[in-house]
């Protein structure tokens, strides 16, 4: 039966009713946080199917993680039943992948492409700047990927890069640039940004592939847009323009527009960094000329306390449109303001406040999040609710899919699912240690770039390898035949939980962890059985529970959906992948097979984000966990406990923002972003003193902090409560600790050597946190490789080095 009018636009008011109703021309809604944006989006797609009998899945939604996306699609199948599956619903990246896998044969890969994610690509520029013999401190690998990000967010590729060169600086980025680029398409891998840019290239170079998507999507809607980048921005328009941008002759649309609704605030712009760009929000009218804005003013998710401290911290940043957002329910409770001496003293408040929460029972564990500026600062945090058994889960920071045995694995089946892989081949050439040492290695490579082949081929033609003893030969043609041993299996459709199974045992890589003594071996045993479990889950989600033969049809029948005559054959194609996808369908003989497969499930790992962590809302009787996350991560969230923490010139705002007016600005946004996310109440605090970063340092308070209204807030403790600074205790305590960490304490300790390996997280008083990306030596000579993020790579003699593992 269908949706009625009334069920639909139920509960919205006035200007939510007309953007879910709006026919035509493409519309803005763009209002402040908390005003129901995320839900006008959703019930109008349910509107689109229940009412105008839009086909789901000629939709294409756009949402800023996969988690939303999961949620939008959860949200509008409740609303209009089972054919909710049928629509595109995806982050821009999973979108773009699900194009390229169809298309990109045209650009010479095949539909086997690897994707490269952050690490990944910072292993291979480190290899292309090491060829290149760029001078580290001059051209650190984050800088040069800086610079290839921006371009390639840019739409500018690797040849018409040439373009923006103007100093050698420049002339050597773009080497590096062409070089990382060879290497990729030599590897038949994409890194992030070429995913969007690739898809925008494609559409361009092949217009009727434009015309096929723009038949095929007669609805595009697209959440946080003021978060698009320029890339995204003109595969929006690819789709969506009534007119071509830079057509031929003979370059011309034939199909109508889309209908094509955008959801933002400009003043929840996080992410410039990235390339995101407000542009694409206040150009929205000249851009897609005719263009609707609506605008929301009523906040329904926060009390007007919170609302009014976020809008006097907004108001700050100049040249911003003045909204208005109102908010009924009433103040609320004060905002509770708290100075700490350290950094664990706060994490200590707030562990208090939720248990006292929790105890005069106002709120569950999982109403609770904890808000930081950078992931690093979440460890005090995670001390402190170990110490007093409070339940937590921190999203992003050091993940799943970034622990070392879990990337070997990955790497292992990404060797298989793409010998040209060259990253991820070498990766576990000797890993389980197999006797290929460097020597080895180096001739394969000098084989690979003679014959202007991948490294895994060279691999297949061990005898044309010059200089190698016969042991290393005879290791090598064993490893090669391991993989085409498993690239086998993947070809006779072994579904992936299998094919990694095999991997693990016959690589050898379990037995070495199951014989070490190691404690931390014990937990990369852990984390491969999970990793196991993840893949089963995925197979078993692919091949799904028989819904019979011409399970399809009586699917969309269930629904009401037009099936048969009405339905465009690709449409069905269609709706048959994604109800097989989905697991809604088990079809028998003849039918597609539902992707369990190798390719599939290394898709679906590369694309998880940090926000898709964020723990499952609690069942009956659970009372789930507490969220510890950056503020970056929170947004489009709400909590009705929010504590935010750090706020400390030069925390949060970060130290690089003091001097910049733009970038103080973002940040500005982003402690918007902070404040609209609580529901009922807001925590403010700060530490006088923070060690996170090494030397203990004194911070001043937020300037954020400054420009919440007094009035709002009730301060339980002060800078006046807190004595001195340069003699609390637990300052010189954090002291204490960090001069016998660097080894010019009182007592001259004999410093032990860390035992740290590759992966581990390490703390350096000067570099803060890092991993470890590889060891030298023994004894009192170990020498480690630390990534240090934004510090570089640095090279450090552990019995020296003021560093702890973590
Ligand atoms: P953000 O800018 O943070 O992404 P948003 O504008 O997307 O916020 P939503 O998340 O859609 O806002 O809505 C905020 C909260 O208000 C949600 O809990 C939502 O269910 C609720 N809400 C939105 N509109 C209404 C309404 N008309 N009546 C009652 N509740 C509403
Ligand atoms: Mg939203």
């Amino acid at each position: 039966e269908r949706l009625t009018m009334e069920t639909l636009v139920a509960g919205l008011n006035p200007q939510q009713r007309e953007a879910v109703l709006h026919e035509g021309p493409p519309v803005l809604v763009v209002a402040g946080a908390g005003s129901g944006k995320t839900r006008v989006l959703t019930r109008r797609i349910a509107y689109l199917v229940a009412q105008r009998n839009v086909h789901p899945g000629s939709i294409l939604a756009i949402t800023f993680t996969n988690k939303a996306a999961a949620e939008m699609r959860g949200r509008v199948q409740e609303l209009v039943g089972n054919r909710a599956k049928l629509m595109w619903v995806s982050t821009f990246h999973s979108a773009c992948v699900r194009i390229l896998r169809a298309e990109i044969h045209r650009f010479n890969l095949t539909r086997t492409f690897s994707i490269y994610d952050d690490a990944d690509s910072k292993r291979l520029m480190q290899l292309v700047a090491h060829d290149l013999s760029l001078d580290p401190k001059r051209y650190p690998v984050r800088a040069i990927l800086n610079w290839v990000s921006t371009c390639k967010n840019e739409l500018v590729d690797h040849e018409s890069a040439r373009s923006r060169v103007n100093t050698e600086l420049e002339e050597n980025y773009l080497a590096a640039y062409q070089e990382y680029q060879r290497r990729l398409t030599a590897a038949n891998a994409l890194d992030f940004d070429d995913l969007i840019m690739t898809t925008v290239h494609l559409m361009q170079a092949f217009p009727e592939l434009r015309e096929q998507y723009r038949r095929r999507f007669r609805h595009v809607l697209v959440d946080e847009y003021q978060d698009t980048n320029h890339a995204q921005y003109a595969l929006i328009r690819e789709l969506c323009s009534a007119e071509v941008d830079g057509g031929q002759v003979g370059d011309e649309v034939t199909v109508d527009p889309p209908e094509l609704m955008v959801v933002g605030d400009s003043d929840q712009s996080i992410y410039a960094f990235r390339g995101a760009t407000i542009r694409n929000i206040n150009d929205f009218e000249s851009d897609f000329p005719g263009a609707a804005v609506i605008m929301l003013e009523q906040n329904y998710r926060s009390t007007q306390t919170i609302l009014s401290a976020a809008n006097a911290v907004i108001v700050k940043n100049e040249g911003r449109k003045p909204k208005r957002l109102w908010s009924d329910s009433g103040d609320g409770e004060a905002i509770v303001g708290y100075v700490a001496d350290t950094e664990h003293d706060e994490a200590s408040f707030v562990a208090r406040e939720i248990d006292a929460l929790r105890d005069a029972g106002r709120a569950r564990y999982a109403d609770c999040a904890v808000f930081y500026r950078t992931n690093a600062q979440s460890r005090p945090f995670e001390e402190v609710f170990i110490r007093l058994g409070l339940p937590y889960k921190v999203v992003g920071g050091v993940r799943f899919y970034e622990r070392r045995e879990v990337r070997d694995a990955i790497a292992y089946l990404r060797a298989i699912a793409n010998r040209a892989d060259d990253v991820s081949v070498r990766r576990i050439l000797n890993v389980p240690k197999r006797g290929i040492g460097d020597r080895a290695e180096e001739a394969v490579e000098a084989l690979a770039a003679r014959e202007r082949i991948s490294f895994g081929e060279a691999l297949r033609r061990i005898d044309d390898v010059t200089g190698l003893a016969p042991r290393s030969a005879k290791q090598l043609i064993g490893f090669a035949d391991f993989l085409d041993e498993h690239e086998a299996m993947v070809a006779e459709g072994v579904p992936a939980d299998q094919i990694l199974t095999s991997v693990l045992q016959k690589s050898g890589y379990l037995a070495e962890l199951q014989s070490s003594t190691d404690p931390q071996d014990q937990t990369r045993l852990e984390n491969l059985v999970e990793l196991v479990a993840v893949a089963r889950e995925f197979v078993a989600g692919a091949i799904g529970g028989g819904a019979g033969a011409d399970a399809l049809d009586s699917l969309l029948a269930d629904d009401g959906v037009l099936v048969g005559a009405g339905l465009d054959p690709q449409l069905r194609a269609e709706a048959l992948e994604q109800a097989t996808e989905d697991g809604e369908l088990d079809l028998g003989a003849g039918a597609p097979e539902p992707d369990a497969s190798l390719g599939a499930f290394l898709e679906r790992v590369a694309l998880v984000a940090d926000s898709d962590q964020i723990p499952p809302p609690p069942g009956v009787e659970d009372e789930g966990v507490v969220t510890l996350m950056t503020l970056h991560t929170a947004k489009g969230l709400e909590f009705d406990t929010v504590f935010l923490t750090g706020l400390e010139d030069g925390v949060f705002p970060h130290q690089r923002a003091l001097t910049s007016m733009s970038e103080l600005e973002e940040e500005r946004r982003l402690a918007y972003v902070g404040v609209t996310r609580a529901r009922k109440r807001l925590y403010v605090s700060r530490a006088v003193v923070r060690a996170a970063w090494g030397a203990p340092q004194h911070n001043p308070a937020s300037r954020f902090l400054a420009e919440i209204p007094d009035r709002l807030l009730d301060w339980r403790r002060t800078e006046q409560a807190t004595t001195s600074w340069r003699s609390t205790s637990a300052t010189r305590q954090v002291q204490e600790r960090w001069k016998e960490r660097v080894g010019f304490g009182a007592r001259p300790k004999v410093r032990t050597v860390p035992n740290v390996a590759a992966g581990d997280r390490v703390l350096h008083t000067t570099f803060g946190m890092g991993t470890v990306i590889a060891t030298t030596g023994s004894g009192d000579d170990t020498k480690a490789d630390v990534d240090f993020g934004s510090a570089g790579v640095k090279r450090l003699s552990l019995r020296h080095a003021p560093l702890e593992k973590l």
